[in-house]
């Protein structure tokens, strides 16, 4: 099965450990077909400087997965980047994304208003509203995400439901509304693996937005959200799994951020 990894991090992030060169290897070992980066684009200095490289080392990114090209000729690499989607932030964001022929950008919302929900310190914030309007909150921003024209792939697309909170009615409407809005901007959907080492134990999204995404033939991308060599890989041949019962034979790969598609 030919599989690729698409959502990879390094020590870059500040909270991902091992070097560049052991992700690679893992992957190597493990029999990935493709793999790419997509580490935490830098952002404005106000904006959750912990958790990303800083502007000035974004050449250092680039230049040290370059480099492992020549180090590792036999494996495909790519250098993609995880951008997140905030609206005060699209200037500077566009700037990052135009300053290198990134193979692809993947955008991701982490932060509802100054609510970074992701985070488990700030976990306390489900239990201070009601959690629809918390989902509905959530999916307006990746529909605005989709329609900011800035990235090829939306990660993990369901990712307010991290530590388990569900609303108590459907939102199959919520997720409706956002594979509308990827439809109409050509964006792929990806298929995260991380959800399932979270306290939520799922993917992200679960099967149900996969299918609703496969029957408006939205494309489909893998990512394991690696930030331990481990990582690398993780529950992919689980995810392909998945994809395939909802009817997926094809799943897209980027160069230069042009898409094409590629059978499992
Ligand atoms: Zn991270
Ligand atoms: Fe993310
Ligand atoms: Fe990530
Ligand atoms: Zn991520």
């Amino acid at each position: 099965m030919l599989l690729v990894d698409y959502h990879i991090h390094t020590y870059l992030c500040k909270h991902a450990d091992g070097t560049i060169e052991e992700y690679i290897k893992r992957a190597g070992e493990i029999g990935l077909s493709e793999i790419g980066f997509s580490d935490h684009a830098p952002m404005p200095e106000w904006y959750d400087p912990e958790h990303r490289m800083k502007r000035g080392e974004l050449p250092l990114y680039l230049k040290l997965i370059e480099k492992m090209r020549s180090v590792f000729p036999e494996q495909r690499i790519k250098i993609g980047i995880e951008v997140d989607y905030f609206n005060k932030t699209t200037d500077y964001v566009k700037e990052v994304i135009e300053s290198y022929p990134f193979d692809y950008v993947i955008g991701s919302v982490h932060y509802i208003g100054g609510w970074g929900f992701d985070n488990p310190r700030n976990i306390k914030g489900f239990n201070q509203g009601d959690i629809f309007e918390i989902y509905k909150e959530y999916f307006s921003l990746v529909e605005d995400a989709a329609n900011s024209r800035l990235f090829d792939i939306i990660g993990h697309p369901d990712l307010v439901k991290k530590f388990g909170y569900f609303p108590d009615r459907s939102y199959d409407e919520l997720i409706k509304g956002v594979l509308k809005v990827m439809k109409d901007n050509d964006l792929c959907l990806e298929i995260n693996t991380s959800g399932l080492r979270k306290p939520v134990k799922e993917i992200y999204p679960d099967r149900r937005f996969i299918e609703m995404a496969k029957d408006m033939e939205i494309p489909v991308t893998l990512g394991s959200d690696a930030h331990s060599p481990n990582d690398v890989g993780r529950d992919l041949d689980l995810a392909a799994e998945i994809i395939k019962k909802a009817g997926y034979q094809t799943i897209a790969a980027f160069k230069k951020r042009k898409r094409e598609e590629i059978n499992i």
